[in-house]
Order: C-alpha cells, then sequence, then structure tokens
C-alpha cells in the first residue's frame, strides 16, 4: 500500500468524518481535485458535488455544497458548508429538492430565483449521487 494520510470532514453541524483514507476526490470549485498521501500544502474552494474518498480499498462518497479544503503535513481538512455521508442522506428528501428546483426553472420568472434554484438543484443532484451506490 502506498500510504494514507488523515482525512477530516467538518461542518457547521460538527466533525462529519476522520478517517486515515488512501485517495480523495474533491470537488473543487474549477474542477475535481485528486489528493494522494504526502501532497504539496494546497487551499482550495470547494463547490456543489461529491467528495469520494478510499479508505482500505473501499470507495465511500459525502454530499457537499461548497467550502474549503487545506492540505498540509499529510492532513486533508475539509471545512464544508454542507456534508452528509451517503449513508445519512435521505433520498426521498433530495428527490423532493429535485423535484422542486426543477419545476421553479421551468416556471423561472426572475434572476436571483433561477439561481437559487439552480444551486438547489445542484445540492440535490449531488446528494442523490452520493446516497446512490
Ligand atoms: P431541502 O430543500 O431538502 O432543505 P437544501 O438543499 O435547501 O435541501 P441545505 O440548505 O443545503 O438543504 O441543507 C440544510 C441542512 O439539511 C444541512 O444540514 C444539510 O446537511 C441537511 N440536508 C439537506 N438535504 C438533506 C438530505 N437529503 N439528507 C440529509 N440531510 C440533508
Amino acid at each position: 500500500m502506498a500510504g494514507t494520510f488523515t482525512l477530516r470532514v467538518v461542518s457547521p453541524e460538527g466533525n462529519v468524518l476522520k478517517e486515515e483514507a488512501e485517495f480523495v476526490v474533491l470537488p473543487g470549485e474549477t474542477g475535481e481535485v485528486g489528493i494522494l498521501p504526502n501532497h504539496a500544502p494546497l487551499i482550495t474552494a470547494l463547490g456543489i458535488g461529491v467528495i469520494r474518498y478510499t479508505v482500505n480499498s473501499k470507495v465511500e462518497k459525502i454530499a457537499t455544497s461548497g467550502g474549503f479544503v487545506e492540505v498540509s503535513d499529510n492532513k486533508v481538512t475539509v471545512l464544508a458548508d454542507t456534508a452528509e455521508p451517503g449513508d445519512k442522506i435521505d433520498l426521498e428528501r433530495a428527490i423532493a429538492a429535485k423535484e422542486r428546483a426543477e419545476t421553479r426553472l421551468a416556471h423561472r420568472t426572475d434572476g436571483i430565483d433561477s439561481r437559487r434554484a439552480e444551486l438547489a438543484l445542484l445540492r440535490a443532484v449531488a446528494r442523490i449521487h452520493a446516497a446512490q451506490d
């Protein structure tokens, strides 16, 4: 095995995860960011999407809606606006949120509400992806 690093995910709700991980792919604001052990120091903003990480060769998923990641000293710390592990996601709630956002977008009236609906749609889709295998 090539080694591990400490992956921590915290959100305003509290500690979401602390694991020795082999690999993580994060939804960076400008594209996916893959991190292996002993990565160079990095601070970058996250967008809405799915964090995929590997522990004992098993891939796990966390839905997130943005925040920051800091990499230093073989530690990866995610400060997330929201973060839900796949098995904690209420799939029906996410599907309902997706349908609500799609309905709003189909009847869009002004720019600000459209943007809110677009972001809600992205969050719902990320949650659905993280909840499903
Ligand atoms: P909804 O319209 O269903 O509330 P939302 O995208 O507006 O969705 P957020 O504002 O992003 O929700 O999140 C509010 C809180 O609810 C956060 O703590 C988030 O982790 C949690 N949350 C949102 N959707 C889900 C879900 N489907 N399953 C579990 N937790 C969720």
